[in-house]
């Protein structure tokens, strides 16, 4: 099938904290996302500097690397057609406050930090981010 994309996400240590993760996982599938590869892992501080490098000039950066390494996290490798950009409107707006009924941040995102999943935004950044947690 055409357009056929594997995406990267990530549900994030606030929603794996509160057990959501199965929840989550079922939100993926009833939108006809298969789960390639799923794995639960805490990461270290400074291997979520180099995932989130692309913010490093950031003011939210320090902070941010601290809390995806603060507890487990699920990265998963999602398919679907158009996957990148489905798992995008699935997650919703970055700050759960502006995420739309329906979308994970509105339903599970505690605030504009701890909003609950990652999710790639374009399809190289994708096939990066699978690299990252899935090359072996
Ligand atoms: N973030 C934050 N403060 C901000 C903006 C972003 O803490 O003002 C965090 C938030 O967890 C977000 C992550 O940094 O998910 C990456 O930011 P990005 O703009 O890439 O948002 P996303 O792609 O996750 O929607
Ligand atoms: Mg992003």
């Amino acid at each position: 099938m055409s357009n056929l994309e594997q995406t990267l996400s990530i549900i994030k240590p606030d929603a794996v904290e509160r057990n959501l993760d199965l929840e989550i996982k079922q939100m993926f599938k009833n939108n006809g996302f298969v789960i390639i590869k799923e794995k639960k892992i805490q990461i270290e501080k400074s291997e979520a500097e180099k995932f989130y490098k692309v913010h490093e000039t950031k003011p939210f950066y320090n902070d941010l690397c601290s809390y995806l390494s603060s507890g487990p996290i699920v990265v998963m490798i999602l398919e679907k057609k158009n996957a990148v950009l489905a798992n995008r409107e699935l997650m919703g707006a970055t700050n759960p406050k502006d995420a739309i009924e329906g979308t994970i941040r509105k339903k599970f995102g505690l605030s504009i930090d701890k909003n609950s999943v990652h999710g790639s935004d374009s399809l190289e950044n994708a096939k990066l981010e699978i690299d990252f947690f899935f090359k072996d």
